[in-house]
């Protein structure tokens, strides 16, 4: 039978009433707030208005942006959310360290804020996701509370850290105050004294920015995944365990430098052969226990690096990523290991010293459990996993309870005009984001 078509429509659209009815009534709960829901055209609409700071002359949204930390697309940009931020209700204010910061108050003043953002500036020649739609989907929260006359208990404040690809610089002054050195820092050859001034930064206040260690209630975050975990196993939501610890090693091989045409080769000292094969170690090892750990080396010098000559010096770099140190350092024995028996092999000297060490941010479970609820509520099937990638959610773990939310990133890439999520999944992640910061006002 076929129908009239205002008849179709009207059948349809019942029947699409009913499909949804659970999520458009007052829920199991009986809470108005569980039904509230973001605004998903808005934010693909700001979204792609945000792009266009930073943007190549005459280029489109898939070209991706350059907009680094203290540059006229930066200031743009930040215009932009700023304006974006007053039409939410809000009065945005920039603090010494650059970030941009808007509270809404609460029905309870003696209640610690809720803080929620990420960053919007971007890497040269990055994507359209990468801090924006954290950043974004934090305002959007807002605009839908003012929309819905929502009132929290706690204060709400959106939080957008400034520059975050080249630092982190904003969340770091924030959560740990300046540091010596920090003063002479310089960010893809912008230096801060240049820099920090031009988006109303204040180098002599630095100090001020300073959020007191307990003095929030959480801080949640919003980030593409920059990795393909999400995407490959066809989940919408991450649930993040932490930030992972990053070890970065210091390798010296020392053999000896000779004539490539008159060293027969049982007798030579090859420091890159040595190098070839510790590279391969370091492969072998990082993949030879389960879980999501990670090695690189990803610097070499060669020397004397002449096509006639056996290289006599190679220095190189391993990097090993986990969230659990004493993974990191099982895995350290392990390469240690191989390489004394690649130094014995080789007739060469190897010498592995660790240079750097940042110990893992991890996620407050109770938070995880409140995005856990808040995605399953929405019918969104989630994930744990660890952020391979430094996050300003590190920063702000170490002044109180945090928590962040993944999406998926197509195809794994990021950090690349390629960079892409679905709308329908950034619209995903902003309603976990909305929910989760209505269920951390219960708690
Ligand atoms: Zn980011």
């Amino acid at each position: 039978m076929r129908l009239p078509a205002d008849r179709r429509t009207f059948i349809l659209g019942l029947a699409g009433a009913l499909a949804c009815a659970p999520r458009l009534g007052l829920g199991a709960s009986g809470r108005k707030e569980d039904s509230l829901r973001i605004d998903a055209q808005r934010l693909q609409r700001t979204l792609e208005q945000l792009s266009t700071f930073g943007r190549r002359a005459g280029g489109s949204f898939a070209d991706g942006v350059s907009r680094i930390a203290y540059s006229d697309a930066d200031i743009k940009g930040r215009e932009y959310a700023v304006g974006l931020l007053r039409e939410a209700g809000l009065e945005p204010k920039i603090d010494a360290a650059g970030n941009i910061l808007a509270v809404r108050p609460g029905s309870d003043q003696s209640l610690k804020p809720i803080l929620f953002g990420s960053h919007i500036d971007s890497v040269p020649s990055g994507g359209n996701f990468d801090g924006d739609l954290g950043s974004l989907s934090a305002i959007e929260v807002m605009h839908t509370l003012e929309d819905h006359s929502v009132r929290t208990r706690h204060p709400l404040e959106v939080t957008l850290w400034s520059n975050e690809e080249g630092g982190p610089f904003g969340s770091h002054i924030a959560t740990e105050g300046p540091q010596p050195g920090d003063l002479e820092r310089t960010f893809n050859g912008i230096s801060l004294k240049e820099g920090l001034p031009r988006i109303g930064g204040d180098l002599a206040r630095l100090d001020s920015a300073r959020i007191a260690p307990g003095s929030i209630h959480c801080y949640l975050e919003l980030h593409i995944e920059q990795g393909g975990i999400l995407d490959k196993a066809g989940i919408p939501i991450g649930v993040v365990d932490g930030i992972v610890s990053i070890d970065e090693y210091a390798v010296e091989i020392r053999g000896i430098a000779n004539h490539a045409g008159t060293t027969p080769m049982p007798e030579r000292h090859n420091a890159l052969l040595a190098a070839a094969k510790l590279i391969e170690a370091v492969q072998d090892e990082v993949t030879s226990f389960p879980g999501r750990q990670v090695g690189t080396v990803g610097q070499l010098t060669v020397s004397p690096n002449a096509p006639n000559v056996v290289p006599g010096l190679v220095r190189h770099s391993i990097e090993l990523r986990d969230l659990s140190e004493s993974t990191l350092v099982r895995m350290s024995a392990v390469i240690r290991e191989r390489a004394a028996q690649i130094a014995h092999d080789t007739g060469t000297e190897i010498s592995i010293k660790l240079v750097d060490h940042d110990p893992p941010a991890l996620a407050t479970p109770e938070v995880q459990r409140q995005i856990e609820a808040a995605a399953e509520s929405l019918g969104l099937r989630t994930l744990h996993l660890p952020s391979g990638a430094g996050q300003d959610a590190q920063f702000l773990a170490k002044i109180g309870p945090m928590g962040m939310i993944f999406v998926p990133s197509v195809g794994g890439l990021s950090h690349t005009p390629k960079e892409l999520t679905h709308w329908a999944d950034c619209a995903n992640g902003a309603n976990v984001l909305l929910q989760t910061v209505l269920r951390m006002d219960r708690t």
